[in-house]
């Protein structure tokens, strides 16, 4: 699709048609277009393509004063989210899935697969072992989010747990080709981290080819491309976690050229005798985790990947643990909603970033 002179009702589109799923995020059109002038909104025109894929709800829009651009730039980005889904996916055939189908052996990877495992490794050593890759045999076991609706015994989580050890993948470059191994029993599980680094790729991508402007939505993580039309930031809405379908804003944040990404057990859970199992585990107890956080993002320019693992592992550390994180690494953006939705707390960078548009919600900067 592709219109002109209708920016403000195409964002708005974006919006509405944020991920069915619930995505916590959504781009979010303000003001700045018509500060900015009639004139200068109205010489972009705008194209958008959204689907599903990756067990998520996908959006994808391109701007571009030169209408011819807009197709090839929405064919680009969806050729990645394919090229992506067909390398890293573990629920279908996939060089990933290879690794896992051949435990204990060699299999040859793409160098991207295998230095996002490398990533995922080296959060797992910043988050003290909060995220780890090789979560698979316990994630497998739960099956939350697919189908899974009973709590396992003490015995059968055990022993799944048993395999969840991030020091035993192993890579190996030999003649320009790469290869990966897991120990016997192991399963790899890159879902936690893969969204961010595939919105980086896409929004590089995007740059490369000549697209100045362009909002990639991948089930909840945000890229953009670019600045918005008045040249200063696009203005990024997260979503109130315990409203369902329904776009409630609890703060709207300023970026440009950058990501959000977002981690919440709030989509893929399911509830027993009053509690509620979502699908972020705890790597020491291979339950999952219970939760003080209701929501976590993180703003950044390139570090999708890390910051995607960053955020699952907050909700593995808790409230408590992940500010002290927050404190000794002043370099992350980060927003953490408390569990009574009553608090965010933002760190410090973001001052002058952040609007709270929910009166409940009380904005805290972190000291
Ligand atoms: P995040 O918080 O970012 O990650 C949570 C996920 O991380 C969990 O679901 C689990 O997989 C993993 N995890 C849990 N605990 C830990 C831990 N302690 N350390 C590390 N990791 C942990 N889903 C489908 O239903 N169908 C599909 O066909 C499908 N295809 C996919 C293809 C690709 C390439 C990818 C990346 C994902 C796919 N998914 C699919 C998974 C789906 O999109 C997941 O919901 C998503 O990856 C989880 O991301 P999140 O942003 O919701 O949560
Ligand atoms: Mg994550």
């Amino acid at each position: 699709m592709l219109w002109k002179s209708r920016i403000a009702a195409a964002l708005c589109c974006l919006a509405a048609l944020s991920s069915p799923l619930g995505a916590a995020w959504a781009a979010q059109e303000q003001d700045q277009a018509a500060a900015a002038g009639a004139g200068s909104r109205a010489e972009w025109y705008v194209g958008e393509d959204h689907f599903w894929k990756m067990g998520t709800y996908i959006e994808i829009k391109a701007f571009s004063k030169n209408p011819d651009e807009i197709a090839g730039f929405i064919r680009t980005a969806e050729a990645l989210v394919e090229k992506y889904d067909d390398m890293l996916s573990v629920h279908k055939k996939s060089p990933l899935k290879a690794v896992n189908d051949n435990a204990g052996g060699w299999v040859e990877v793409p160098e991207e697969a295998a230095m996002l495992a490398e990533k995922s490794v080296e959060v797992g050593a910043l988050t003290e072992g909060a995220f780890d890759p090789t979560i698979g045999p316990v994630v497998n076991l739960w099956k939350i989010g697919f189908g899974g609706d009973r709590v396992p015994s003490d015995e059968e989580i055990a022993a799944q747990l048993a395999k969840v050890d991030s020091s035993k993948i192993e890579i190996k470059r030999e003649n320009g080709a790469v290869f990966m191994k897991i120990a016997e029993g192991q399963q790899l599980d890159l879902g936690g981290i893969a969204k961010g680094y595939i919105g980086d790729r896409i929004a590089e991508a995007l740059k490369a080819a000549g697209c100045e402007k362009a909002i990639i939505n991948l089930g909840g993580n945000v890229n953009v491309v670019g600045s918005s039309y008045s040249g200063g930031a696009w203005k990024v809405g997260v979503r109130r976690p315990d409203h369902g379908e329904e776009m409630t804003w609890l703060a709207v944040v300023d970026m440009q050229d950058e990501s959000v990404v977002t981690s919440g057990s709030y989509e893929r859970y399911f509830e027993k005798d009053g509690r509620r199992y979502g699908h972020i585990i705890s790597p020491a107890t291979g339950r999952p985790v219970e939760l003080d956080i209701a929501s976590v993002s993180l703003v950044s320019a390139g570090k999708g990947a890390e910051t995607d693992a960053l955020g699952t592992a907050f909700f593995v550390m808790g409230w408590d643990a992940s500010v002290e994180f927050l404190r000794r690494h002043r370099e992350y953006k980060a927003l953490l909603l408390s569990k009574d939705m009553k608090r965010l707390l933002a760190t410090e960078n973001l001052r002058g970033k952040v609007v709270v548009s929910d009166p409940e919600i009380k904005l805290e900067f972190l000291r």
